[in-house]
């Protein structure tokens, strides 16, 4: 039994993620994402892919990388 550690459901299938040193319960993965997946530098959605890396900073793709002035990074087509 675990509880949420987002929106306080009670949840005996909650699950816990791991990251750098954090960890954290959650009931669902909508909950997971929400807390912890990283948010596009440029449009601003949540990333829930592999995203893209350009200068320390996450877009969710190359076309928000190029935009925000990383040229040199493209989507493998
Ligand atoms: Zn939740
Ligand atoms: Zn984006």
């Amino acid at each position: 039994m675990g509880t949420c550690s987002l929106c306080g459901n009670e949840y005996d299938k909650s699950f816990t993620i791991q990251k750098g040193g954090e960890s954290r319960v959650f009931d669902s993965f909508e909950c997971a994402i929400q807390a912890m997946a990283p948010v596009c530098a440029h449009c601003h959605c949540r990333i829930i892919g592999h995203g893209v890396e350009a200068g320390g900073v996450f877009y969710c793709c190359a076309h928000c990388a190029g935009k925000a002035g990383h040229q040199e990074i493209r989507d493998r087509a």
